[in-house]
């Protein structure tokens, strides 16, 4: 089988590297510029709206699955005319995610809580919802935000008009800011059979909207809060005839989940699994394409994903010898704000891997680790 991937970042090159135990070849459609695939696998470097290359791309491969959700949708429509149901997760899928309204709206119509929101396409919609939703809240744009990009908080009325000049000239949405205890996050996957795994509820840190560290499993974790962010995703997938690896991103009040963003692919919180679970995303996502049983997402250990964010941090030779710490680079030139690789931590038990983590955490993201808290604490 002959698998296309759409997008050549990060995200390609680690399903690149899940490919070869699975018997199939991988190729990638990739615009001109993008590198951490290269050599890896043949690439077909052309532009997104060069549906022409695309369409080719796409009549090559059996099954094809992309690593991001910004492709233009009008485009990739009309490149795989005739050849939709080899794309998963699927166009649909696809269509729904991209847009934060249309995922919203989809989650509030089935039952699945998220922050109040409200669509804005002009100024006196957002004041009236502004006052309607109350403050403080963040105007989003409804397409192409990721790692906090496109946002802008609204602590009183007299932010709106500077956050409608800046962001005004989109689609938008205006939601409630949530007082929220941590963030975690469900990865879940789905094949073609409707058979489903997941993996546990990790807890997620964002500096300034972009992650910075994934502890997985999410400590001192009520189990009831697994089972309910597992039904919200076996509730999407089967209403969405999903194939392939989903990420909800959850805001945890109390007892509560609520879902702050979906994503139909592999994703960042799902790093930690290249070494602290049984199957890594990138083999689950591959399997799910592919028609195979779905492998075990069982965890191998307490693991702990820290992200190499702008630049590859120095760490000394003894770092890196550390037993359970695995270094994952993307071939990425240094840039502000640039995810770059990320590291693994892995430990026998949570005290030993909030004991590595004290070492390591201050020298990647520069502060110190936010101990576990005493029991008790959380939920
Ligand atoms: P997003 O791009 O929607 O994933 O947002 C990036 C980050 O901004 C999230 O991971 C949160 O830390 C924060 N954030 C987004 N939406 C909200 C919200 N409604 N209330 C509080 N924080 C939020």
């Amino acid at each position: 089988m002959k698998i296309g991937i759409l997008g050549g970042g990060q995200l390609a090159r680690m399903l690149i590297l899940a490919s070869p135990k699975l018997e199939c070849e991988v190729k990638v459609f990739a615009p001109p510029g993008d590198n951490t695939v290269d050599g890896l696998c043949p690439v077909t470097k052309r532009n997104f709206r060069d549906t022409e290359a695309l369409r080719e791309f796409i009549s090559s491969c059996d099954r094809l699955t992309y690593e991001w959700e910004n492709i233009s949708i009008p485009d990739l429509k009309s490149a795989l005319e005739g050849f939709s149901n080899r794309l998963f997760p699927s166009l649909e899928v696809l269509e729904l995610v991209a847009d934060r309204y249309t995922q919203k709206s989809f989650f509030k119509k089935h039952g699945i809580p998220t922050a109040e929101f409200s669509r804005i396409n002009d100024p006196s919609e957002l004041e009236r919802s502004v006052l309607g939703i109350g403050t403080p809240g963040i105007l989003k744009t409804c397409r192409e935000g990721y790692d906090g990009k496109g946002q802008k908080v609204i602590r009183d009325r007299e932010d709106i008009k500077n956050a409608w000049d800046e962001l005004g000239s989109v689609p938008l949405i205006y939601e409630k800011f949530v007082n929220f205890e941590r963030e975690l996050s469900l990865v879940a996957c789905r094949n073609r059979q409707g058979e489903m795994r997941f993996y546990p509820l990790v807890e997620n840190l964002h500096v300034n909207g972009i992650l910075r560290r994934t502890l997985a499993p999410a400590p001192l974790l009520a189990s009831a809060l697994q089972e309910t962010a597992e039904a919200y995703a076996r509730k999407t997938g089967e209403l969405l005839d999903y194939v392939g690896v989903m990420a909800l991103e959850l805001f945890q009040c109390g007892e509560k989940l609520l879902v702050n963003e979906m994503a139909s692919r592999v994703h960042n919180t799902g790093h930690w699994t290249l070494n602290g679970a049984k199957t890594s995303q990138f083999e689950n996502h591959l399997r799910a394409g592919l028609e195979k049983p779905l492998g075990d997402t069982k965890v191998t250990a307490p693991t702990a994903m820290l992200n190499f964010i702008g630049d590859v941090p120095e760490l000394t030779e003894s770092d890196s010898r550390v037993t359970g710490v695995f270094v994952h680079l993307y071939g990425k030139k240094p840039r502000l704000n640039r995810k770059v690789g990320h590291l693994n931590i892995t430990a026998a038990s949570p005290e030993e891997l909030f004991e590595k983590l004290k070492v390591l955490e201050p020298k990647i993201i520069g502060r110190v680790p936010q101990l576990l808290p005493s029991k008790g604490e959380g939920s």
